[in-house]
């Protein structure tokens, strides 16, 4: 038995990324695992299957997230498919890790208010009415963790728009972790640096060999390896930690 037997987990985003290496860490761990995605119906099935395939549970739920109606949409699918599998819709671990960024080379003179509202609505709106909207669903004993990044620590004007909403994820946790606390429950940020979650860009070696430079271990994170604090938040060994800031950056932010 794994130390989350018996748990049900929400990881948003986790088609692809760190949030499918998270999802497969808690179910692995014995978590029942909603697998939300936005469009990738095909990589959203292969995070199931591969978590099925190493003996975990499960299941798919489709939503897209910064637009009208989407955590209400969302909660639709996660409240179904758990009464489905638990006959309740009790939810242990919520996991706030979908997210969007601005692409690379954008100066912040060329950041347009569209661009601007996008990244707030997917990225700090879309969890705080997720967290309301889970609170009603979270046992005493819950656990919350919201993914933010090293750049709210770590100045790259290119993305300075996408840092904002980072830092609104954090005064989530802060606020969040003071309220939720009468019921123990953990609020906490984990702050990945540059982490390979399988797109492209992680296929030019003259890009990772760029980025690797800013770790103090002189490489990209792997997505397991965010998802591995993740998962130790989400356990009863973390019951003392809310509110934390974590660095998962791989020491980028020693300087
Ligand atoms: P990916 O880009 O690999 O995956 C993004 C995930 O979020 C996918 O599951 C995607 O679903 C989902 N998603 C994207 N947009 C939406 C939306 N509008 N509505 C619903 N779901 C959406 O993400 P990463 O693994 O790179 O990043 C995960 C988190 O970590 C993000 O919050 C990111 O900001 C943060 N982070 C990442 C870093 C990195 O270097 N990778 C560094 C610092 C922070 P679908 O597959 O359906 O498109």
């Amino acid at each position: 038995m794994g130390s989350l037997t018996n748990k049900t987990a929400l990881v948003t985003g986790s088609s692809r990324g760190i949030g499918r290496a998270t999802a497969q860490r808690l179910a692995a761990k014995g978590a029942l695992v909603v697998v939300h995605y936005a469009g990738n119906e095909t990589a959203a099935r292969e995070t199931v299957e591969s978590i099925e395939n190493d003996g975990g549970r499960a299941f798919s739920v489709r939503a897209e997230l910064g637009v009208p109606g989407d955590v209400h949409e969302l909660f639709l699918g996660v409240e179904h498919g758990l009464k489905e599998r638990t006959g309740q819709t009790t939810l242990d671990i919520l996991i706030n890790n979908a997210g969007v960024t601005t692409p690379a080379g954008v100066a912040p003179e060329e950041v347009s208010a569209q661009e601007f509202d996008r990244l707030f609505a997917v990225n700090a709106k879309a969890p705080f009415f997720i967290v309301q909207r889970a609170l009603s669903l979270l046992p005493d004993g819950g656990r919350i963790v919201n993914i933010s990044s090293g750049l709210t620590r770590f100045a790259n004007p290119e993305q300075v728009a996408y840092s904002m909403t980072k830092g609104a994820v954090e005064q989530i946790t802060l606020h969040f972790a003071r309220y939720l606390a009468p019921r123990a429950i953990t609020v906490n940020s984990v702050a990945p640096g540059i982490t390979n979650n399988g797109s492209a860009l992680f296929d030019i070696p003259e890009a990772v060999e760029q980025m690797s430079q800013i770790s103090a271990f002189k490489r990209v994170g792997e997505a397991v390896e965010v998802a591995d604090v993740v998962t130790f938040l989400a356990t009863d060994e973390a019951r003392w930690i809310t509110g934390a800031f974590i660095d998962a950056t791989g020491g980028t932010l020693l300087g």
